[in-house]
């Protein structure tokens, strides 16, 4: 049994989006309502970071989801 820490950065594998959540072992989708559990068959389900406190939580998600945009400016660039 993996112990994870109250607050969790998620990425929803079903659109994409990341948020904070505090759920234990499945979490609901608050953009698509899709919901899912985090471990599936002893292997991560959906990418997640856990962290003691809802702000370093929501800090992460926030240059998370920034990162994931740069990433993208760069990769179509490359292919010009
Ligand atoms: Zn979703």
């Amino acid at each position: 049994m993996i112990k994870l820490l109250p607050y969790k950065a998620v990425q929803c594998p079903f659109c994409g989006r990341k948020q904070v959540t505090q759920a234990v072992k499945r979490f609901s989708c608050r953009l698509c309502g899709k919901s899912t559990s985090f471990r599936h068959k002893g292997k991560w389900n959906v990418k997640l970071k856990d962290f003691s406190s809802e702000k370093q939580a929501r800090e992460y998600c926030q240059i998370w989801s920034g990162e994931e945009l740069i990433e993208g400016g760069f990769s179509s660039a490359k292919e010009l």
